[in-house]
Formats: structure tokens, C-alpha cells, sequence
């Protein structure tokens, strides 16, 4: 799922039920409205329950609050790095918790549904596989420790925080525009991740889907 940012229309890669995201380009916070998530979700429950098949997927944009562009697949959890099912009957619904894949080993989070969403979808059990910004880091660069770069004026030695973009060299005073490659390096370009809704299938067979896009 990828929202556009209201400020700048640059994607932004969504993880998770999150009410919060930050745009990488524009470097302003969003915030996502509990309305946001409860029609997105019902959306997709419903279109799943009406007539998705396992494996089947709908790519679809929609326009509204913010563009979304998203994927909506049927699918039972996988492991994102070898595609094996994983084994979620064995993990702790009330707290997160981190499931192993039987077949590499690598290690995937299981998040019970937050507490906001509960409240407007009861049927949300508990999601597999996002990332929940609770706290957002503003522009944390993602290398620790700096990176030494020579002033292109006077050759003085700069050092890079990865903070800010514009670096000011301190034996000339003329400041340094990093180039792009350095930036992106320092601020990868985040890519789409799957993540999983897990959601009561009896619950949510009982749910008359009509009356609530009426709303
Ligand atoms: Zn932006
Ligand atoms: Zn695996
Ligand atoms: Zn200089």
C-alpha cells in the first residue's frame, strides 16, 4: 500500500495500520484518521468475502483523503523472504510477538489489531508482517557514525550527519549541496512490503456490507 502525500504528492509506502506516516520527500508528518482505515478495510473485507479467492488480487487506486494505491490479496500469512506459509496458530494474539518461518528461519511480527481499530472493526483479529511508527524518527539517516566528504571549494574536510542536506563547511563557510547518490544512501527509497490482515471469517460474513458504505 502506497498513500500520496497531501503536501508534496510524493508516494508514501505504508507498512501497517498506521496514524502516522512520514513523507521521505517533503519530510512533513501525515496524519492517517481512524475514518481512513475503517472504510479502507471494510473495502477490502468486503470484496473478499463477496467474491475473492484465495491468491486472487485486486490492484486498484482510490481517490479520497489521500490517493491510495494498494493491493488487495487473499492469501494465508507467508514468510516475505522464501513464501512459506507460516505458523501463526502457535503465537500470543494478545501481545506482539514475532513468529519463525519453519523453512529460513527469518522471523516475522504478529501485532494484535491496536485498540483505535478494534472499536470500528471489531472482525480485525491481529496483523502479520507491518511496521507500526508509533514514534516517528524525523529524517534519521540510515548509517550511524558520519561520513567524511571533501568540501568541492577548499578541499576542508566535512563531516556528514545525514541530518540535513545542505552541510555548511566550516573553513570556508560555503554550504554543500550532498548529491543525490549520497543521499539515497543515506536515506534509502523505501520499497512496498506485504502485510496481512488476520480477520474472524464468521464475523465478518455477518457483516452487511451495504449498510455500511450507506453510512
Ligand atoms: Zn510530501
Ligand atoms: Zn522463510
Ligand atoms: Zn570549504
Amino acid at each position: 500500500m502506497s498513500i500520496t502525500c497531501p503536501k508534496c504528492d510524493s508516494s508514501i509506502m505504508i507498512h501497517g495500520p498506521v496514524r502516522k506516516a512520514h513523507c521521505n520527500a517533503c519530510q512533513n508528518n501525515i496524519e492517517i484518521p481512524v475514518k481512513y482505515w475503517k472504510e479502507n478495510l471494510y473495502d477490502a473485507l468486503g470484496w473478499i468475502v463477496e467474491d475473492m479467492k484465495e491468491g486472487e488480487i485486486y490492484n486498484l487506486v482510490q481517490f479520497g483523503l489521500f490517493n491510495t494505491k494498494w493491493s488487495v490479496i487473499e492469501l494465508t500469512p507467508r514468510c516475505n523472504d522464501c513464501n512459506k506459509r507460516l505458523d501463526i496458530k502457535k503465537v500470543d494474539r494478545d501481545k506482539e510477538s514475532k513468529t519463525k518461518c519453519t523453512n529460513c528461519g527469518k522471523e516475522t511480527n504478529v501485532v494484535p489489531a491496536p485498540s483505535w481499530l478494534k472499536k470500528v472493526l471489531p472482525t480485525a483479529d491481529y496483523f502479520v508482517n507491518v511496521q507500526m511508527h508509533d514514534e516517528l524518527k524525523d529524517n534519521e539517516p540510515a548509517i550511524s557514525g558520519g561520513i567524511a566528504l571533501n568540501c568541492p571549494q577548499c578541499s576542508g574536510s566535512l563531516i556528514i550527519d545525514g541530518k540535513d542536506r545542505l552541510v555548511p563547511c566550516k573553513y570556508c563557510g560555503v554550504n554543500v549541496y550532498l548529491p543525490d547518490d549520497l543521499w539515497l544512501r543515506l536515506h534509502p527509497v523505501e520499497v512496498k512490503t506485504r502485510w496481512y490482515l488476520v480477520y474472524d471469517k464468521e464475523e465478518v460474513e455477518k457483516i452487511n456490507f451495504d449498510a455500511n458504505w450507506e453510512e
